[in-house]
């Protein structure tokens, strides 16, 4: 008795999927802002919409201008470091720059922890004195000075 095998029917199924055509329509986003403008007063103070907790504040032009500086990320909107843009706001050098514009000394430095253009400058206000890194510049450092100090003296176990 010879049994037929059963003919492995596949069905194609011809369901026209209907792709939706990859609109890739360049997402323009814009830079990521904490605040959302909602309007002026005659007095010129600021009525704006905290994105994060929702409310609304009434701010002065100066107070505007506080909670964007340091201004965010463009990308994530972090305002105080991230991997986008170090915490003095600056964007971090990409390999080819890194490669163009940091001396040979600091280029282990600026692969691991990213530094900007600017920060270079910073670099400059720093010495090496028997292992620990300190300012040597006589003007005082900013915010970014000091953390590049820490990460020298710290960062790298
Ligand atoms: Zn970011």
């Amino acid at each position: 008795m010879a049994t037929q095998p059963s003919g492995d029917s596949v069905i194609t199924s011809d369901t026209a999927e209907t792709k939706e055509a990859a609109d890739s329509a360049a997402t323009e986003h814009a830079p990521y802002q904490r605040f959302e403008h909602l309007s002026t007063s005659e007095s010129g103070l600021h009525y704006v919409r905290d994105r994060r907790s929702g409310t609304i504040r009434l701010l002065t032009e100066q107070e505007l201008q506080d909670f964007n500086d340091p201004p965010p990320c463009a990308e994530c909107g972090e305002q105080f470091g991230c991997e986008h843009v170090n915490c003095a706001g600056e964007p971090a050098l990409s390999e080819s720059e890194i490669e163009l514009e940091v001396p040979p000394e600091w280029r282990p430095f600026a692969r691991a922890e990213g530094l900007s253009r600017q920060d270079l400058e910073r670099l400059k206000k720093l010495g090496e004195h028997e292992g620990e890194y300190r300012v040597i510049s006589t003007d005082s450092p900013d915010m970014r000075t000091l953390e590049l100090l820490l990460l020298l003296n710290y960062g790298n176990g």
